[in-house]
C-alpha cells in the first residue's frame, strides 16, 4: 500500500480544513490524495466574513442561551432561525446545546477551544507565507460594536473568559469607534476593539493558494464524491468514490456539515448540525472600513474584503438539503444599512448560503478515532477558518506520530 515507503493518505473534502491538513501532511513526507466532490473551497470556506477571531475561545452556548434563543424563535428578523417544522429533528442537538451552556461547562469548553485557536493567527500567516500568498491575511484587529452599555453588558462573560485567556481588549466610547471607523452610524455607542486579530481579505483565494502549493509540491488533487470509507479487520483500507477506489493507510475527514454522514455507516453517531449562514458581497458600497466590523446586537460581521464589503452572518438552522432563504439576506441587508447610514445599497443583489458545520459543545471532532489510520478533523463550527490553521498542523502531527503537548480527549468522537 506504500508508495516508495511513503504513508498513503487521502484527506477527504477540500475546505480550507481539508486543504490545510493535506498541505501539512504532504510537508511531513506523506503521499497524499485530496479529494472533492466539487472545486475545493466552494463548501463553507467560500463565504465566510474571513474574520481570523484567535480570541474567542467562548462556546455559542452561553449561560441564558436558553431564554435568548426562546426569545429569538418568536421574532422573523432574529439573527437565530428554527423554522417550527425542522425543531422535533433539531431537539436532540439543542438539548445538548443547553446542557453546553452550565457555567462550568463554560469554563472547561473555553479551555479546550484556547487550546486550538491560540496562535492561529500566527500559523495563517506562516502557512500562507509558505504558500505564496502572505498578502490574504491582514491584522488590522476587529472592532465590535453595541447600541449602549446595557448591550454590551450581556456579554460581560463572554469578554472576561476572553482577556483571562489573554486577548487584548480595549473598550472603546462612541469618540474612539469613529476614530477607527468613521462610517459607523449613531446606533452604536460603544464598543470593544481587539487589536491583535485579523482576517482573510478572501478566503476562496486562501483556500486556492494553498492547494495551488500542494499541487506545486506533489499533491494529488482528486474530483469524487466519496461514498464509503472501507475498512477491515477495525482498520482503514481504501476510500470508495463514486469513480474510483483510493487505498490508504491514513483517511483524513474533513468533509464539513457532510462528515456525520459519511462515517454513520461505520458506527460512528456524531450530532453534527448544519448552521446555515448567509453573505451579501457589496462590490461599491460606497463607505471604507479597515478591519471587520461587528454589529455584537445582530450578530453581523460586515469585512473589508478584496472584492467589497462582504456582509456575513445569521443561524437558520434546517439541515443540508433545503433551499436557501432570501429573507435570510434581506434581513443582513438592513444591518448595513444600521451600520453603515451613508452606504450605497445596490437593488440588484444576490447572496450565498454556507453550512457551519456544528456540534453542540462548539469543539471540532479532533484527532485519531476507534478504527486504525481513521482520522478526524470537522466540525469547526463558526470559527474553521479560524483554526484551520491550528488543527490541521495537529492533525498531520498526530497521523505523523510527532510528540505534541495539545490534549486531543476533549476533541474525540467518543465524546457523545
Ligand atoms: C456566513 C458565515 C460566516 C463565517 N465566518 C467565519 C469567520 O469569520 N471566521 C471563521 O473562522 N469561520 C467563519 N465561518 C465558519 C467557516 O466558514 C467554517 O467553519 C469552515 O469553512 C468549515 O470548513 P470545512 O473545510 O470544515 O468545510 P467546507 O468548507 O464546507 O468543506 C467541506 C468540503 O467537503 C466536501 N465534501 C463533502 N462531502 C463530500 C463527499 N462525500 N465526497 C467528496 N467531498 C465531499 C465539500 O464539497 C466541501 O468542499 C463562517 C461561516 C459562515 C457560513
Amino acid at each position: 500500500m506504500k508508495s516508495e515507503g511513503r504513508e498513503k493518505a487521502v484527506v477527504i473534502g477540500g475546505g480550507i480544513v481539508g486543504v490545510s491538513t493535506a498541505w501539512h501532511l504532504l510537508r511531513r513526507g506523506a503521499d497524499v490524495t485530496l479529494i472533492d466532490r466539487d472545486e475545493p473551497g466552494r463548501g463553507c470556506s467560500f463565504g465566510n466574513a474571513g474574520a481570523v477571531s484567535f480570541g474567542s475561545v467562548t462556546p455559542l452556548a452561553m449561560p441564558g442561551v436558553l431564554r435568548d434563543g426562546l426569545r429569538m424563535l418568536f421574532d422573523p428578523a432574529a439573527p437565530l432561525r428554527i423554522p417550527l417544522h425542522y425543531l422535533p429533528k433539531a431537539a436532540p442537538w439543542l438539548r445538548r446545546f443547553v446542557r453546553a451552556s452550565r457555567p462550568e461547562e463554560v469554563k472547561r469548553l473555553a479551555g479546550a477551544l484556547s487550546s486550538v485557536l491560540g496562535h492561529a493567527m500566527e500559523r495563517h500567516v506562516d502557512l500562507m507565507g509558505q504558500v505564496g500568498a502572505p498578502e490574504l491575511i491582514q491584522r488590522r484587529g476587529q472592532l465590535h460594536l453595541y447600541p449602549d452599555e446595557a448591550s454590551l453588558g450581556k456579554d460581560k462573560m463572554s469578554w472576561a473568559l476572553r482577556a483571562e485567556h489573554g486577548l487584548r481588549i480595549e473598550r472603546l466610547k462612541r469618540g474612539d469607534i469613529l476614530a477607527l471607523e468613521p462610517e459607523i452610524g449613531a446606533d452604536y455607542s460603544v464598543g470593544i476593539f481587539t487589536p491583535d486579530q485579523g482576517m482573510s481579505i478572501n478566503p476562496y483565494r486562501q483556500v486556492a493558494a494553498i492547494v495551488a502549493d500542494f499541487a506545486r509540491r506533489g499533491g494529488r488533487i482528486v474530483r469524487d464524491r466519496v461514498a464509503a470509507i472501507e475498512v477491515a479487520d477495525q482498520r482503514v483500507r481504501a476510500v470508495r468514490g463514486e469513480i474510483a477506489s483510493y487505498d490508504c493507510d491514513h483517511a483524513v475527514v474533513c468533509a464539513g456539515a457532510w462528515s456525520a454522514q459519511l462515517l454513520a455507516p461505520l458506527g460512528y453517531d456524531i450530532p453534527l448540525e448544519s448552521q446555515r449562514g448567509y453573505h451579501v458581497m457589496i462590490a461599491s458600497p460606497g463607505v471604507q472600513i479597515s478591519r471587520p466590523v461587528i454589529a455584537a446586537d445582530r450578530k453581523v460581521f460586515l469585512s473589508p474584503m478584496e472584492e467589497g464589503l462582504r456582509v456575513a452572518g445569521t443561524v437558520e438552522f434546517g439541515g443540508l438539503e433545503r433551499k436557501p432563504s432570501r429573507r435570510r439576506a434581506e434581513f443582513l441587508m438592513q444591518d448595513v444599512a444600521r451600520v453603515f447610514p451613508r452606504a450605497q445599497l445596490p437593488n440588484d443583489w444576490s447572496f450565498w448560503m454556507g453550512h457551519r458545520p456544528c456540534l453542540p459543545d462548539s469543539l471540532p471532532v479532533l484527532g485519531p478515532s476507534r478504527h486504525q489510520g481513521l482520522w478526524f478533523n470537522f466540525g469547526h463550527g463558526h470559527l474553521g477558518l479560524t483554526m484551520s490553521a491550528t488543527t490541521s498542523e495537529m492533525l498531520a502531527r498526530a497521523v505523523c506520530g510527532e510528540p505534541s503537548n495539545v490534549d486531543l480527549a476533549p476533541f474525540s468522537a467518543d465524546r457523545f
